[in-house]
């Protein structure tokens, strides 16, 4: 008898982080299926991203799960009236999208539940990150709680762990372990505002991040930002 498969649930938005998370999951053993959001999102060149990395780090599949939060907008990432803002904001930047990471953790819990996977991975961080609330370590725990509470598998034992193996590491941090992995970050997108050719803008709270993590890193950045 083969061992049984061990199977999570990643979610691959088509940023540095959650491309860093897929290749850890991949790395530890898990059979991935990666798992995006058609969210309403500014530009399809996110999701774009998402399919070239889960690609190039062979997750088993990948779902690109539609689910318009534009409807209720809300949010510089939803919302074309409201400009994503060029430079940090302090407290929670209106790049927040309202509830996001709950919306987007119980599709994922829905998906693990019917593959029988009791491991979704998620690239929430609190360290270099633009503040966002459910990005927290408390948030995290509370949604553990609630997921074993919520569902059949944990209440037949088996809890579906939320892993968060970004949650305490620095951006730098972050991209030296993906290289380490061999992952390619010049198939990541983490521009809020990136061209219609998919370039970014370097300027937004994300690019600003993602800069900084590169060259505290020591590696060369391969993002493609606009000529301004
Ligand atoms: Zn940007």
């Amino acid at each position: 008898m083969s061992q049984k498969v061990k199977k999570a649930v990643v979610l691959v938005s088509g940023g540095l982080d959650s491309a860093t998370v897929l290749a850890i999951a991949k790395q530890a053993g898990y059979q991935c299926f990666a798992l995006s959001f058609d969210y309403g999102q500014r530009h399809r060149s996110e999701l774009e991203a998402a399919a070239k990395v889960a690609e190039h780090l062979g997750a088993n599949s990948h779902r690109t799960f539609v689910l318009d939060l534009a409807q209720f907008g809300g949010s510089a990432l939803t919302d074309s009236s409201i400009e994503v803002p060029k430079h940090h904001e302090e407290g929670i930047p209106i790049t927040y999208v309202p509830a996001r990471n709950t919306v987007f953790l119980s599709i994922a819990l829905a998906w693990a539940e019917v593959l029988g996977a009791y491991d979704i991975f998620i690239g929430v961080n609190a360290i270099d990150y633009s503040g966002y609330p459910d990005c927290r370590p408390e948030y995290i725990e509370a949604y553990q709680r609630m997921a074993t509470l919520a569902t059949k598998t944990g209440i037949e034992g088996h809890r579906i762990q939320i892993s968060t193996p970004l949650l305490h590491l620095s951006k730098a941090e972050i991209i030296q372990r993906g290289v380490s992995l061999g992952l390619d970050y010049g198939l990541t997108l983490s521009c809020y505002d990136p061209s219609e050719q998919g370039l970014a803008c370097g300027q937004c709270d994300s690019c600003r991040l993602r800069q900084e993590g590169f060259v505290e890193a020591g590696v060369n950045d391969p993002t493609k930002y606009v000529s301004h």
